[in-house]
C-alpha cells in the first residue's frame, strides 16, 4: 500500500472534529524531542495543556529546567529528559527513565533539528552535511527505534516527525514555488530523508494502533531560523507551528498514518 492511500484514509484536511486519543484515566505521557525552547517548548505547553504529561527532552540539563520551571508555572505537568539524540548513551539513558517511571510511552515527537548554512550541493562540505544528518535524520532514527518498545505498550501510540515544506521534492521542482531557488541541500535534503522514514514506519506500522505523520511547522520566528529573524521576514510566531504537531500528537484512531501536513492541517506532496 502507498504512503498516498494510507494518507487518504484521513482525508485532505484534517477534520476538527477527529476524536483525540484520550481514552484512558491516567494522563498520557509524551517525549518532545528539543524542547529547551522554539517550536518544541511550545509543543510541551501546548500538549501539556491538554492534559498530557510531558517529558521535555534537552540535550542540557540546565536549558531543560529552566524550560520546564517555565513549563510548571503555567500549570503542565512537565519533567525534563536529558536526551542528545546524536548521542548512544544518552538515547539509552534516556529511554531507561521513561521505563521506570511511567512503564510506556504514548506520544514521541521528533522535534530537535539543526540547520547548517545555505550551502547547494556542488559547495557542500560533507562535515557539514554529516551533521546534519546526524540530527535530523540519525537522531530521528535512533530515538525512534529506542522508544519504540516502550510506544508499543500505549493504546494509541503516536509518532509526530517535525519535518519541513523545505523537503518536499514537489516543493523543490515547483518554479512557481516560493522556496524554488532556496539551496540549504543539507537541512532540505535531511528533511526529504525524514519524509521517507515517516512513510516507511508508516507503511511497517499499519496493522497496528500506531499513528506515524510528518508535519511542516511553517516559517518560525525560532534560534534555527536565525537571529534577528521575525514577522518583517515572515517568520511567525513559533507557538503557532506547535498546534498542528499537538492535533497529530492526540490523533484519535479514526486519524490519518503516513501523511504530511503543513501548518493549517492541510495534507501536502511529499
Ligand atoms: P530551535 O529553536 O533552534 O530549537 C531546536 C531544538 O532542537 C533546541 O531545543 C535544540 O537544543 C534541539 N536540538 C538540537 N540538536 C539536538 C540534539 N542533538 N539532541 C537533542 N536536541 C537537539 O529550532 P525550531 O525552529 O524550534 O526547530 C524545531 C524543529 O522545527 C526542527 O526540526 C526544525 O527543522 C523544524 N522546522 C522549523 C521551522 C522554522 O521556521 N523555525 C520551519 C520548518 C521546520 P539546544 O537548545 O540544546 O540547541
Amino acid at each position: 500500500m502507498c504512503c498516498q492511500r494510507l494518507a487518504r484514509r484521513g482525508g485532505t484536511r484534517l477534520n476538527a472534529g477527529m476524536t483525540s486519543s484520550h481514552s484512558s484515566t491516567s494522563p498520557r505521557i509524551a517525549v518532545v524531542t528539543g524542547a529547551n525552547k522554539g517550536i518544541g517548548f511550545h509543543v510541551a505547553r501546548k500538549l501539556g495543556a491538554r492534559g498530557v504529561h510531558v517529558l521535555v527532552g534537552s540535550r542540557d540539563s540546565g536549558r531543560g529546567e529552566t524550560a520546564v520551571a517555565m513549563l510548571r508555572r503555567d500549570g503542565v505537568t512537565a519533567d525534563v529528559l536529558v536526551l542528545d539524540v546524536t548521542a548512544p548513551d544518552s538515547i539509552a539513558d534516556a529511554v531507561a527513565s521513561v521505563k521506570s517511571k511511567h512503564g510506556r510511552l504514548d506520544v514521541l515527537v521528533n522535534n530537535a533539528g539543526i540547520i547548517s548554512g545555505n550551502a547547494a550541493p556542488t559547495a557542500l562540505a560533507l562535515d557539514d552535511l554529516r551533521k546534519v544528518y546526524e540530527t535530523n535524520v540519525f537522531g530521528v532514527v535512533a530515538a525512534t527505534n529506542a522508544f519504540l518498545p516502550l510506544l508499543r505498550l500505549s493504546d494509541a501510540p503516536r509518532i509526530v516527525n517535525v519535518s519541513s515544506g523545505l523537503g518536499s521534492i514537489a516543493t523543490m521542482t515547483d518554479p512557481s514555488s516560493a522556496y524554488y531557488g532556496l539551496t540549504a541541500a543539507a537541512y532540505q535534503t535531511s528533511k526529504t530523508a525524514l519524509d521517507a522514514f515517516t512513510v516507511m514506519y508508516a507503511k511497517e506500522l499499519r496493522d497496528t494502533p500506531f499513528k506515524v505523520n510528518a508535519i511542516c511547522p511553517g516559517f518560525r520566528a525560532t534560534d534555527l531560523a536565525g537571529p534577528g529573524v521575525n514577522a518583517s521576514h515572515g517568520a511567525t510566531d513559533p507557538a503557532e507551528g506547535a498546534d498542528i504537531v499537538v492535533r497529530m500528537a492526540l490523533l484519535g484512531a479514526d486519524g490519518p498514518t503516513g501523511a504530511f501536513f503543513d501548518s493549517s492541517g492541510t495534507l501536502r506532496p511529499w
